[in-house]
């Protein structure tokens, strides 16, 4: 039986995986994960994602294994080299032919349409599959066939298509008869904190489960950080270990298939703002090279690196953007209510350019994501996709009395204010601050508010 090499990228799961399902549907199965190590630097992504990837990975091949499918894990440098080894492997294999699933950042679009053209020219056949979003790229369009530039005719069309072509994520496939063989393992393991991120699929399922019990209260606790009230899916997502259209499917399961609840609900509209921004990275490839989506956007960004290590290291002075900072580079997640204020803090307040934070996010960030990242980064700038309107800033204040009334994140993160009474703690007087060791606010609120609405406007 002729043999077939699947090559995992962001997609390391066995469940709802079209590329394995349909190699597998049509010969013996082989499968590569290649890490190229200085191209992930080079796209700063954080070293948690990679620890979390470099452990799912053994997960998955336990599981593949279970089904007489091999998995090598190996790595290089770069993605040119990547394209030299898969070459090999088919060769060494002896596969006809390579399966995976599209990836849309540009250098990884361009590193496929390489391997593509090589291996056909020598006779290989080269499968694609979409595998990273519940509907297929460009299946939603406006009326003349153009993307949408706006969520909420996105979304409205989005549900239009799933009505006409409801979504089934793919089975496993069938057990092979074959023998596993020696399997490469080249080790680029990472730490990270395991303790809150268990690896693999298997984690990413119950997860989702595990949260499915308490869906019908997201509305009312997404928005508080002090609770566990989302569902901290972003990583596995991230990495694949569980597609969007897993989550979808099972959320409408939840909801006995009932169609209108499903498309009622607001984890169900999340999960399309990754649909969103994922297609708007598709019809805008120039968002890879740093580009806003909004070209007419007003960018004012100033030098001020001191406001950005203050702000990396959670020493703003302002609670609850500490609080969120330190979260990031503790549990490499931050939620998403403060990865709104703390961008826009950074950004509006302080002028530094929202590049130099999204930066810093995707660094830190066990769910970094080029898609999402960029589309909140730009979306806080205003100069997104849909992006919130220039005037939008958020006051850390009030904020943080609004969704932390109590201060009990902030106490939690930042432990120097923990004896600090619900009133003062989101603004300490300068006394308490000195007496905490907790330093005076970087800039003046009212003061950076009115410069950022006259520079922007
Ligand atoms: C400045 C900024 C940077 C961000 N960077 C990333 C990133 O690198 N990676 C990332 O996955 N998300 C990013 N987000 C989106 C969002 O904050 C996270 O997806 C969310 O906090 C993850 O937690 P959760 O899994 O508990 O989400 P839930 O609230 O449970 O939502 C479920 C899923 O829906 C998707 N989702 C939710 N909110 C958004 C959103 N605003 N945009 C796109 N998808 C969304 C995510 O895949 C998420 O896992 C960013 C948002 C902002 C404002």
């Amino acid at each position: 039986m002729s043999k077939k090499l699947v090559w995992f990228r962001q997609d390391l799961r066995v469940k709802d995986n079209p590329a394995l399902h349909h190699a597998a549907k049509s010969g013996e199965v082989i499968c590569v994960y290649i890490e190229a190590k200085k191209q992930r630097e080079q796209h700063h992504e954080a070293r948690a994602k990679v620890g979390l990837i470099y452990d799912s990975l053994l997960l998955l091949r336990e599981d593949l294994n279970k089904l007489n499918i091999p998995l090598h894990i190996m790595t290089c440098d770069y993605f040119d080299e990547q394209r030299a080894l898969i070459k090999e492997l088919i060769k060494d294999k002896d596969a006809d032919a390579l399966f995976f699933n599209n990836e849309y950042p540009i250098n990884e679009l361009e590193r496929d349409r390489g391997v593509e053209k090589e291996l056909g020219a020598d006779g290989i056949d080269v499968n694609r599959f979409h595998g990273d979003m519940a509907l297929e790229p460009n299946q939603v369009k406006n009326k003349q066939g153009d993307p949408y530039r706006v969520f909420t005719p996105y979304k409205k069309a989005w549900i239009e298509v799933h009505k006409t072509a409801p979504i089934e994520p793919i089975s496993i496939p069938d057990k092979q008869n074959a023998n596993i063989g020696e399997q490469i393992t080249e080790d680029f393991s990472q730490d990270y904190r395991q303790d809150l991120w268990p690896p693999g699929e298997q984690a990413a399922l119950e997860r989702v489960d595990k949260f499915l019990d308490k869906v019908d209260q997201y509305k009312s606790k997404r928005d508080i950080p002090s609770v566990a009230g989302t569902s901290c899916i972003s990583p596995y997502l991230a990495i694949g270990a569980i597609s969007s259209k897993q989550c979808i499917h099972a959320l409408l399961n939840h909801y006995d298939g009932e169609e209108q609840k499903l498309y009622g609900n607001t984890w169900f509209s999340e999960l399309v703002w990754r649909e969103f921004y994922r297609q708007v990275l598709i019809d805008n490839p120039q968002l890879t090279k740093h580009k806003p989506f909004n070209t007419d956007a007003k960018e004012v960004w100033v030098d001020n690196q001191e406001a950005f290590d203050a702000w990396k290291e959670g020493k703003t002075g302002f609670p609850i953007i500490d609080a969120a900072m330190r979260q990031l580079n503790q549990t490499g997640w931050m939620h998403n209510r403060l990865r709104m204020n703390a961008a826009m803090f950074l950004n509006k307040l302080c002028l530094v350019d929202w590049r130099s934070g999204e930066r810093y996010f995707m660094e830190t960030l066990i769910d970094g994501d080029f898609a999402s990242n960029n589309g909140g980064w730009q979306w806080c700038s205003s100069t997104g996709a849909d992006g919130a309107p220039y005037f939008r800033i958020m006051s850390p204040l009030s904020q943080s009395q609004r969704f932390d009334p109590e201060g009990e994140f902030i106490r939690k993160l930042v432990p120097e204010l923990k004896d600090l009474d619900k009133k003062s703690i989101h603004n300490p007087s300068s006394e308490q601050r000195q007496e905490a060791g907790y330093p005076e606010p970087i800039i003046d609120y009212k003061e950076s508010r009115k410069r950022a609405l006259e520079l922007l406007g």
